[in-house]
């Protein structure tokens, strides 16, 4: 049987879902569950989303939106099923890991081909752009109505992930969703206003400052950036804020390797966010630190302030700079 009949048939028999997605959850984690969202409550399944921390305001137009919430508020002890979505690994989940009962079944759909099949059922499709995209076949391959709702829930999932059909994970196939999409009731202008061309004042500012750091590094292969808890003090914003500033560095002609630091302080951790033109894998280097990701998009969580993040992170970019040719002798 295939898997997207599979899982339905699972679902069917479940009746108090658990939708979930990774930690700092993005526009492909928050699409994706609120399309499922949608489709299980219309089923007459009772659908619960819950994640590890506060939905992304970018993604609050979304309908169904204001149902998320932060775990573990929310829990219930009689969820029959969870699905987690657009997460490589269990422990990405964060709290709401912590809170998951060791009998409760667990389907996984993601994308990322580094996934550790830690469901009860895995759906790991490294073909599909984003969970959303895996989202919409799910749909389509069981007849469940695509309503406008749920339309623009997957197209948000699969724009964010694509970089607005910019990355290399843009196939022909996306491109064939998004229009069905169209079809079904979406309006892409109206979804990119609220992703796009609704940036708060704050934010501007903060991407000022941010920009100010900009650092070169191997011959203009590697360009990197920072933010820290004072920026974020100086202009009213916050980590969520900074999902795609890495974009920037990335942006620049010539740039291998692309690297946001960001300060969490109340740890004395950094977030570090890398990007590749596909040269070096992103991921390679993230698992080097105890992250992980895609080849061109990943991410890990440094244990110690910027400056050491920053010497170690780029000195192991330039070790995969020079393994692969692109750098030095
Ligand atoms: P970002 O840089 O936007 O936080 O993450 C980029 C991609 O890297 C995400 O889509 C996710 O797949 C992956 N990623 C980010 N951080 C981590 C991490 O700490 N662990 C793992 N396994 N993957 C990560
Ligand atoms: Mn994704």
């Amino acid at each position: 049987m295939r898997i997207e009949k599979q899982i339905f048939k699972v679902v069917k028999k479940s009746n108090i879902i658990l939708l979930t997605s990774h930690e700092r959850i993005d526009g492909d984690g928050a699409g994706a569950e609120l399309a499922l969202y949608h489709a299980l409550m219309r089923m007459g399944k009772k659908a619960c989303i819950l994640n590890d921390g506060e939905f992304p305001a970018i993604y609050r137009f979304l309908p169904g939106a204001a149902d998320a919430m932060v775990c573990p508020n929310g829990w219930r002890d009689d969820f029959d099923l969870c699905i987690a979505l657009d997460s490589g690994s269990i422990d990405r989940l964060g709290n709401v890991q912590k809170k998951l009962p060791a009998g409760l079944p667990i389907i996984n759909i993601d994308h990322h081909y580094s996934n550790t099949r830690f469901g009860t059922i895995n759906w790991v499709g490294e073909e599909y752009s984003s969970a959303g995209e895996m989202i919409y076949r799910f749909m389509r391959v069981n007849d469940i109505e695509v309503t406008p709702d749920i339309a623009a829930c997957l197209y948000t999932a699969i724009i964010t992930d694509t970089g607005r059909f910019c990355f290399s994970n843009t196939h022909v196939g996306t491109h064939e969703v998004a229009a069905d999409l169209m079809r079904c009731g979406v309006d892409p202008a109206e979804v990119s206003r609220h992703l796009y061309r609704a940036e708060r004042l704050e934010v501007v500012r903060l991407k000022n400052l941010c920009m100010s750091t900009l650092q070169a590094a191997a011959d203009g292969k590697i360009a990197m950036m920072q933010v820290t808890e004072d920026m974020h003090r100086a202009t009213g914003t916050n980590y969520l804020d900074t999902q795609d500033f890495v974009d920037i560095p990335k942006a620049i002609a010539g740039v291998e390797v692309g690297i946001l630091f960001r300060q969490i302080d109340h740890d004395g951790k950094t977030r570090v966010s890398l990007r590749t033109e596909g040269g070096v894998n992103a991921d390679k280097i993230a698992a080097e630190f105890g992250g992980g990701g895609h080849r061109r998009a990943a991410g890990c969580t440094y244990d110690g302030p910027i400056e050491a993040a920053r010497e170690a992170v780029v000195s192991a970019v330039i070790r995969h700079l020079r393994e692969a040719g692109l750098y030095g002798k």
